[in-house]
Parts: C-alpha cells; sequence; structure tokens
C-alpha cells in the first residue's frame, strides 16, 4: 500500500478564533491539518497566512491577502466533506 502525498491533501480542518500578530486584533482563523506539514492558518480578517505558529512569507501581491481570505473561504465550504467522513466512523 503505497502513501500518497499532495499539497492539497487535508487530514483536518477547523475555524478558531484567535489573536494575530499581523492585524492585532481578535480574528478568526481558517486553519487546516496536513501530516508531514502540520497546521497551516489563514487570518480571516487581514489574509495573513502561518505555517505552525510561524509567519508564512507573503506573495508581493496587493491581492495576496484577498486571495489568501477567499481561498480560506472556499476551502471550508467546499471540503468539509472530505474530512467529516474519517471522523464519523
Ligand atoms: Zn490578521
Amino acid at each position: 500500500m503505497g502513501s500518497h502525498i499532495s499539497l492539497t491533501r487535508m487530514d483536518d480542518m477547523k475555524i478558531t478564533r484567535d489573536y494575530c500578530p499581523d492585524c492585532k486584533k481578535r480574528s478568526y482563523f481558517f486553519n487546516f491539518y496536513q501530516e508531514w506539514y502540520g497546521w497551516h492558518s489563514t487570518c480571516l480578517r487581514c489574509g495573513r497566512q502561518y505555517a505552525d505558529g510561524e509567519w508564512i512569507h507573503l506573495e508581493f501581491s496587493r491581492f495576496a491577502r484577498k486571495q489568501n481570505i477567499e481561498s480560506a473561504r472556499r476551502c471550508w465550504r467546499e471540503r468539509q466533506d472530505e474530512i467529516k467522513p474519517q471522523y464519523r466512523q
């Protein structure tokens, strides 16, 4: 049995509320977990992304933050079914 590792595979995801060091406010975070990579979080207020608590370099684009927020929201909406079945059994 081989294991296929893909950047888009997610093992778990959740929404948390925490302090964001970038926008300096309490915010909601979209988090997903990947084996090998750990937790990846996106601040839904400013779009800053974190990997296991470390800042991720932000793409030098004026739309980068907005795109991060949009893709986080899309993931949460579209991929919940992908995660949940593991926990239902
Ligand atoms: Zn933020």
